[in-house]
């Protein structure tokens, strides 16, 4: 197989994984999405009805009801990316003059995660029953703009907490719902919020440190091999020193899994940490995602407060109704406010 072959399979690869990503992680508003969901009404026509209906419900089942199809997506691609760290990049780290706990690094974050992940996924994000419903309306104040008092959830049949909403896919009401995440298979909501915060950072930390194992890996094996300082002879029979793509080539062709591994990882690493910033920057707000896409269309004060006109002139979320200043609301995402802890502005 050719170079070209093989890097348009590596491409392909890389940006079906970054559509999947995008287009499920809740990010509906994406480019990728978009272009996901324009792709179907072109090719739509085209398919079959009966196969569209397999589609639709297949694709309602993993994405709209509860299931750990992504919990263990995400655990084979772990198992993928350790696997080849593991047999082709540990044994050749220790070779060079890597010392035992830069290259065991990459373990410890995966023990961290792997522990945050599991809190992420097992525990309850703070769901609203009868029996703790009275003290949960205690919890936060209404701002009487996202939140309105009396309000009463239609499924639940419970008069709706300030920062609550109702998760459609777990079927239940959540104190400080920020997202329903399809890759921890759980709501993200008052009690679970510093765990996820924690399982992005590992994560992070994970792909960054492989990353960059992997790159000081291939840059020794460059070295070593002396191909920069190679030459070829082109087509009109001149030697030429080799350059900088000759050199990607030459790894390519050597390392494919290792290339390939590297291009995921980078790639998630990039993803994950806009992401996790974006998250930092809501703690250090105290606001949800929920709250920051609501919030959005509610700056103006000639808006209908309740309508879905959106408007950003005004916006200022270092005024939210929730913000207390920056260690208060971080303190609220380590230590979850409790009703005799009541909010105070
Ligand atoms: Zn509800
Ligand atoms: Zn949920």
């Amino acid at each position: 197989m050719d170079f070209l072959t093989l890097f348009g399979i590596y491409v392909a690869v890389v940006l079906s994984c970054i559509a999947l990503v995008c287009r499920y992680s809740g990010q509906h508003r994406s480019p990728f999405s978009r272009a996901y969901s324009l792709l179907f009404e072109v090719v739509s026509p085209w398919i079959p009805q009966c196969i569209q209906n397999i589609c639709y419900w297949s694709m309602h089942k993993i994405f709209h009801q509860r299931n750990r199809t992504f919990v263990y997506l995400h655990l084979i691609l772990e198992a993928a990316i350790y696997g080849e760290f593991s047999y082709e990049i540990f044994g050749f780290c220790l070779e060079m003059d890597t010392t035992l706990f830069n290259v065991c690094l990459p373990y410890f974050f995966l023990a961290i995660k792997s522990y945050v992940f599991y809190l992420c996924c097992s525990k309850d994000p703070g769901t609203l029953t009868k029996e703790n419903h009275t003290l949960q309306l205690k919890v936060y104040e209404y701002d009487q703009k996202l939140f309105q008092e009396g309000l009463i959830c239609q499924t639940c049949q419970l008069v709706k907490p300030a920062r609550s909403k109702h998760c459609s896919v777990c079927d239940r009401c959540v104190l400080r719902f920020d997202h329903h995440c399809v890759w921890v298979n759980n709501c993200i909501g008052a009690q679970n919020t510093r765990f996820f915060l924690l399982y992005l950072l590992s994560v992070c930390a994970m792909a960054g440190d492989i990353a960059l194992l992997t790159v000081d890996m291939l840059f020794h094996s460059v070295v070593r091999s002396g191909i920069m300082h190679a030459q070829y002879v082109d087509s009109d029979g001149q030697q030429q020193p080799v350059g900088l793509l000759f050199v990607i080539q030459h790894l390519f062709m050597t390392f494919p899994r290792i290339v390939f591994m590297l291009g995921f990882v980078v790639f998630v690493f990039f993803l994950v940490a806009g992401y996790t910033m974006f998250h930092c920057y809501l703690a250090l707000v105290n606001q949800t995602s929920n709250e920051w896409f609501k919030q959005k269309g509610h700056g103006c004060q000639h808006c209908n407060p309740v309508s879905e006109h959106r408007c950003r002139t005004s916006y200022n979320p270092f005024r939210g109704f929730y913000h207390r200043g920056i260690l208060k609301n971080l303190g609220e995402i380590v230590w979850p406010l409790c009703p005799t802890q009541k909010k105070d502005n």
